[in-house]
């Protein structure tokens, strides 16, 4: 595999033989011929047994745990083909081991797929019955969930020919985006000097101090995308296409609907979050005017959105981050920090830039019988640092929540980030308590303040411009590059206002951004996520220790709880529009210390 560029993370590989060795170990060929088995001895031991209500509460106990085991089998050979693939996409054996755990997922699922649908065609008072018995109660939670897709289902047959359809729908136009994506080069030349480097990387330099690099990047990457359009363009027309076709399918009220139900909180909660965060955009606007006196600039453009604020911060090596973030945990919780050292010890990280990689950064779960593992593409700039608290946050999350079962161990979106924020959040009151330069402080409040509106403001403005691309799909047809470009630059203006200038370029980013393909609706959860820990951080500040071991029990509930009644544990309501202003209104305090130290300083 060739190397892209040389940082401190090279040589940080993962070991995913927990999981297997490699696509010709001949566990993992076992492990798929046993899943086909199992599956189909599952399907004749019960099928119809459930819709006939033949069997009592301690035999539906039984069936789930069976059911239970034969997914996590399947989530272990799941995991591995993904995690496998995603160091080098480029490599054929990877990408047909993808393809392959992808088909034998779908063969499981079809052949399981009765379960779940006879226990939403039985009675709301049988089932009822069977939820309030006692033998059922671990299950509780996840079996009333299944309920809820109910009006939405299809006939046994009609399942098993969309889900066998989606190989080679939805799932290939997502492989397919992947390795664009991950082939995808930026040119560009800057002081007599040519670069040439993955999306990632380029992207990487808008956080670069240097205002004519980053606009030569920013250049470049626009430039890039517009020559992958095409093919872009045509991915993203379909996987929207693909998205309606199922919501009309099975007869979603709105495109959000199924990621709402995911997610498992309700419209009117998304709603509210939403427009209290858009009642709030002047402080994206007020932030942005600051910047631009601080710099003296006559106008901010798309390209200086990122670029931290004057004032030094070492750039962090991955040794020197790795320390920093452990640290930070361990102020919090040294049980946290026992978790989080596992990851560096045991190789669960994955860390060097490689040429193929997939972009980003991201924590798998994979099976509580093994542990989480952790990608990231460490560019050993500052952010890396707050990436890793991030994901390890996820990390120390999902290890946590493996005592609750495969079923169960995985949060919906809407909590999925309450620990990797918490995460990032802790090493952030860390890094302030240990400057003293007013400056400094300025810098790395400053820097909390843009990944913030990245975090809360930016994933709201993306889910409305996926709002409006739906819409637009389904009454226009297909989209031509310039309507959707037109879209993004529209909504994005609008979290913006006056301050920043978005130049017609910056029309093509969309392209790019993986959520849109992979996760629909995805981004409000960050800003869900982003505010919801801003007030637990608020509340941690009120109560002190006493509030550790409650937020270590939350975590290890996993996804065996609704948000709404999880929360509720701790006092929190989330259907309340002022809770949501509650995380807002910390966000505006960080703002006025900004404002404050700028003149300390001397900068306006
Ligand atoms: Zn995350």
């Amino acid at each position: 595999m060739s190397k892209s560029q040389s940082t401190s993370a090279d040589g940080i590989e993962w070991d995913l033989s927990d999981l297997y060795e490699d696509h010709e170990d001949p566990e993992l060929k076992n492990d798929m011929e046993e899943l086909v088995e199992i599956s189909e001895e599952f399907r004749e031991k019960y099928k119809g047994k459930v819709e006939q209500e033949e069997l009592g509460p301690s035999e539906l106990a039984e069936m789930m745990k069976e059911y239970e085991d034969i997914y996590e089998l399947l989530a272990k050979i799941k995991s591995f083909a993904m995690l496998y693939h995603s160091i080098n996409t480029q490599d054929p054996d990877r990408g047909a081991l993808l393809q392959k755990a992808e088909e034998v997922g779908t063969q499981t699922k079809n052949k399981l797929i009765f379960f779940e649908l006879e226990w939403q065609n039985i009675s709301d008072e049988t089932a009822e019955e069977y939820l309030r018995s006692d033998e059922l109660d671990h299950y509780e939670s996840y079996l009333r969930h299944w309920r809820r897709y109910t009006p939405y289902m299809l006939s046994e047959r009609e399942e098993q020919i969309v889900e066998s359809l989606q190989t080679t729908g939805k799932e290939a136009f997502k492989r397919l985006f992947d390795q664009t994506i991950g082939k995808t080069t930026v040119k560009f030349e800057y002081e007599g000097e040519s670069h040439k480097m993955v999306l990632d990387q380029a992207l990487s330099v808008l956080y670069d101090d240097d205002r004519e690099k980053r606009k030569a990047a920013a250049d470049a990457v626009t430039q890039a995308l517009k020559e992958e359009n095409p093919l872009l363009n045509f991915i993203f027309n379909n996987v929207v296409q693909n998205h309606g076709t199922i919501c009309q399918l099975r007869d979603y009220p709105d495109p959000m609907t199924p990621r709402n139900l995911d997610n498992r909180v309700d419209r009117e909660t998304v709603d509210a979050l939403m427009e209290a965060v858009e009642e709030n955009t002047d402080l994206v606007e007020k932030f942005y005017e600051l910047k631009k006196d601080i710099y003296g600039y006559e106008t901010l453009y798309d390209y200086d959105r990122y670029n931290p604020l004057p004032g030094d911060v070492p750039e962090a090596d991955f040794e020197e981050s790795k320390k920093k973030v452990l640290e930070a945990y361990e102020d919090f919780s040294p049980k946290m920090k026992e978790i989080a050292e596992k990851f560096f010890e045991n190789n669960w990280i994955d860390a060097e830039l490689k040429e193929g990689k997939r972009g980003g950064a991201f924590s798998a779960s994979t099976v509580p019988s093994v542990h989480p593992y952790i990608l990231l593409n460490f560019t050993d700039k500052p952010l890396d640092t707050i990436t890793m608290a991030h994901e390890l946050g996820h990390g120390i999350h999902q290890y946590l929540a493996r005592e609750q079962g495969a079923l169960q161990q995985s949060t919906p979106l809407t909590t999925a980030e309450m620990a990797s924020v918490f995460g990032e959040t802790v090493l952030f009151e860390k890094l302030v308590a240990d400057v003293d330069e007013p400056e400094a402080e300025l810098r790395l409040i400053g820097d909390k303040l843009q990944k913030d509106f990245a975090t809360v403001f930016r994933q709201v403005i993306m889910t409305r411009f996926e709002q409006k691309l739906h819409r637009a799909r389904k009454e226009k047809g297909e989209l031509k590059s310039e309507e959707i470009n037109r879209l993004w630059i529209e909504t994005n203006q609008e979290e913006f206002g006056d301050a920043v200038e978005l130049r017609d370029g910056y029309g093509w980013w969309w392209s790019y951004v993986l959520h849109f393909v992979h996760y629909p609706f995805y981004c409000y959860a960050y800003a869900f996520g982003e505010l919801l820990v801003l007030a637990l951080y608020d509340m941690y500040k009120e109560k002190g220790e006493e509030f550790v071991p409650e937020y270590l029990e939350l975590l290890k509930t996993g996804g065996s709880e609704d948000p709404k009644d999880l929360l509720a544990e701790i006092g929190v309501d989330i259907t309340d529009p002022d809770f949501w202003q509650r995380g807002l209104s910390v966000i505006r305090e960080n703002l006025d210390r900004m404002e404050d130290l700028a003149r300390e300083t001397g900068k306006i």
